[in-house]
């Protein structure tokens, strides 16, 4: 998939994307504190707020900490401080001044919102407990791409269908094939019984999935409009079919945007340490040149060159009226 879209008409596309975002959408930024911030949140950023503030519209900020092994305090730390370093203000969610109390945007505090949306599904027999042992997974078949497809073992369990503790939690997903229109890459269409089949919702250590934390919190704080990286595309039509199940009639807007690869052609990721906000800051650099480095490397502009965290809406705001993107000013 790469950066493929820096090929074709990025600009073109993003033109087009904002005439289809209304006017006052919602939208979030998301991360998981399970790691410091790097130039790929930075592009995810940009991006967010970026569309938001181009349409009048918010940013919810919420901290995705339902990886309770991985999450670490000095990362959901280190995370507000650098977006508030970087000017990214939240208009609802998650800052530093809130660090210390229970927070609506914070998965670990919102356990009846997971719990009251599992019973839901859970009535409706949609929901049932699974024992397989990830061997006896993996003895089964692959879906698309190299990612595990569950075949259903404990599906038709009449003892697994009000999920027993201790083990692992599955939606029921049927054969149906979910399409959208990305606003970024097009027309998409995933069949997510083949992609992954009966999908977690939590893990045998009562943890809650990303796929299901996930759907329940934009559903819960009315996220009409989900902008993130190329990587999580094939996790949309899943997301779309339980946020269904869950009741929502209709489902938010995406945009999947383009992600930075290091120079071995890997996603930029928490490992890669030199490309942490933290080093950059470290390294003097201002918050407008960590800005105008991610915009560049992402395509977003011609050349690097500081811009403020408050000039990226006009980036986007300005894209009908300029031939090619550059420094707002
Ligand atoms: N928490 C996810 C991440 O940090 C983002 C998920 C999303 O935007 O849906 O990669």
């Amino acid at each position: 998939m790469g950066n493929s879209l820096h090929k074709i008409d990025l600009h073109d596309r993003i033109r087009a994307a904002l005439e289809r975002i209304p006017k006052g959408v919602r939208t979030r930024f998301a991360p998981s504190p399970t790691g410091y911030l790097h130039l790929g949140h930075v592009v995810n950023a940009i991006f967010v707020w970026g569309i938001a503030k181009a349409r009048q519209g918010r940013v919810v900020v919420r901290l995705e900490d339902h990886d309770r092994q991985r999450w670490r305090l000095e990362h959901e730390k280190g995370i507000l401080e650098e977006i508030q370093w970087l000017g990214f203000e939240a208009d609802e969610g998650l800052s530093v001044a809130e660090l210390e109390g229970v927070s609506a945007y914070r998965q670990s505090d919102c356990p009846e919102r997971y719990r009251d949306s599992l019973a839901a599904l859970t009535t409706h027999g949609l929901a049932y407990g699974c024992g397989c042992s990830r061997k006896v997974i993996l003895a089964g078949q692959y879906g698309e791409g190299d990612e595990l497809r569950y075949p259903g073992f404990c599906r038709e369990r009449p003892d697994m269908l009000s999920p027993p503790d201790g083990l692992t939690v599955r939606v029921k997903v049927d054969g149906q094939a979910v399409s959208f229109e990305d606003l970024l890459l097009g027309p998409q269409k995933q069949v997510p019984a083949q992609q992954c089949g009966d999908f977690s919702l939590r893990d045998r250590h009562g943890q809650w999935t990303y796929q299901f934390a996930c759907v329940c919190d934009d559903i819960a704080q009315d996220i009409d409009l989900v902008v993130r990286g190329q990587d999580l595309v094939f996790s949309t039509g899943r997301q779309i079919l339980l946020g269904k199940m869950l009741g929502r009639q209709q489902p938010p807007l995406f945009l999947h945007h383009p992600l930075l690869f290091d120079e071995s052609g890997r996603k930029l990721s928490k490992r890669h340490c030199s490309e942490s906000v933290s080093a950059m800051r470290e390294q003097g650099r201002s918050p407008e040149e960590v800005i105008g480095e991610a915009a560049w490397r992402c395509g977003l502009l011609d050349a690097p060159g500081p811009l403020g965290a408050t000039e990226v809406s006009g980036l986007f705001a300005r894209v009908g009226q300029t031939a090619r993107f550059g420094k707002v000013g």
